[in-house]
C-alpha cells in the first residue's frame, strides 16, 4: 500500500446544506492544519450533495485548501431531456476531480444495474474526472461465502470496455453493503480479502503494472477507532467515509490515521 498515495474521501450523502457544508469544511481544514496535516502523504477528498458543490469550491479556491473535491453521482448521458440529472462537465466546470459511481444506495434506490455504472465509468473520463467506483456484496452473498466472485463480476461489468490509459487512474471503494452505516465494519482480513482480489482481477484484466498503481478503498463505518487496523493491510488505500465524514473532529481524525 505504501507505493501509493491513500485516499480519504468523506461521502456525506444527502446531509448538509451549503451553509452547513461550508462551514464542515472551514473547520475540517483548520483541525487538519492545526494537526500539521501531510496532504501530499494523505489526500483528503470532501463529496458533498450537489447543491453544495459550488460553495465548497469557492473556499476550496478562494482559501487555496489542499481538500479535493468530489461528486457523488453523475448522469450516463451529456446534456438534454434528463430531468434531475447532472452532467459529467457540470462537475468538471465547478472543480471536481472526483466523481463516486456505483454506490450501493444509488443501486438500490435508483436501480442502477451494472450497464449503467459502465456507461457513468465512461462519461466520468470523457468529462475529466475520476471514479470513485463503488461495489460490494449484500450480507446473503457473503454468508453463502461468495463475496469475492460476485464483487469481481461487478468490477468486470464496470470496467467492460475501458482502455488501460483510464483504468490506470481508477479508484475503486470496496464497500460491503452490510457495513455501510450499520456500524457493522468489515475484520481487516475481510477487507484485504476482497481489495487483493479487485488488485488480481486488474492485473488479469490489463497488466500488474496498472494494478499495482491503482488505489482501492475500503468503505463501510469507517471510524477513528478502526481505521489504522484496516489501513495496516496490504491492498487497502485509504477510506470511503460516509457517516462519520459529517463530523469534521472525527473526519479529521480518521484523515490522521498514520500519527
Ligand atoms: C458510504 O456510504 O460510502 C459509507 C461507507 O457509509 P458509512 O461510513 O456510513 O458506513
Amino acid at each position: 500500500a505504501d507505493a501509493r498515495t491513500p485516499l480519504i474521501a468523506g461521502n456525506w450523502k444527502m446531509n448538509l446544506d451549503h451553509q452547513q457544508g461550508t462551514v464542515l469544511v472551514q473547520k475540517l481544514d483548520w483541525t487538519l492544519r492545526d494537526g500539521k496535516h501531510d496532504f501530499d502523504q494523505v489526500e483528503v477528498a470532501v463529496i458533498p450533495p450537489f447543491t453544495a458543490l459550488r460553495s465548497v469550491q469557492t473556499l476550496i479556491d478562494g482559501d487555496k485548501l489542499k481538500l479535493k473535491l468530489g461528486a457523488q453521482d453523475l448522469s450516463q448521458h451529456d446534456e438534454g431531456a434528463y430531468t434531475g440529472d447532472i452532467a459529467g462537465v457540470f462537475l468538471r466546470k465547478l472543480g471536481c476531480e472526483y466523481v463516486v459511481v456505483g454506490h450501493s444506495e444509488r443501486r438500490e434506490y435508483h436501480a442502477e444495474t451494472d450497464e449503467v455504472v459502465a456507461a457513468k465509468v465512461k462519461a466520468a473520463y470523457k468529462n475529466d474526472l475520476t471514479p470513485i467506483l463503488c461495489v460490494g456484496e449484500k450480507l446473503e452473498t457473503r454468508k453463502a461465502g461468495e463475496q469475492v466472485e460476485f464483487v469481481l463480476a461487478q468490477v468486470r461489468a464496470a470496467l467492460d470496455g475501458l482502455p488501460a490509459t483510464q483504468a490506470e487512474s481508477i479508484v475503486i471503494a470496496y464497500e460491503p453493503v452490510w457495513a455501510i452505516g450499520t456500524g457493522e465494519v468489515a475484520t481487516p482480513a475481510d477487507a484485504q480479502e476482497v481489495c487483493g482480489a479487485i488488485r488480481g482481477e486488474l492485473a488479469s484484466l490489463y497488466d500488474q503494472k496498472l494494478a499495482d498503481g491503482v488505489r482501492v478503498l475500503y468503505g463501510g463505518s469507517v471510524k477513528s477507532g478502526n481505521v489504522a487496523s484496516i489501513m495496516a493491510e496490504q491492498d487497502v488505500d485509504g477510506a470511503l467515509v460516509g457517516g462519520a465524514s459529517i463530523d469534521p473532529t472525527e473526519f479529521a481524525t480518521i484523515c490522521r490515521y498514520k500519527q
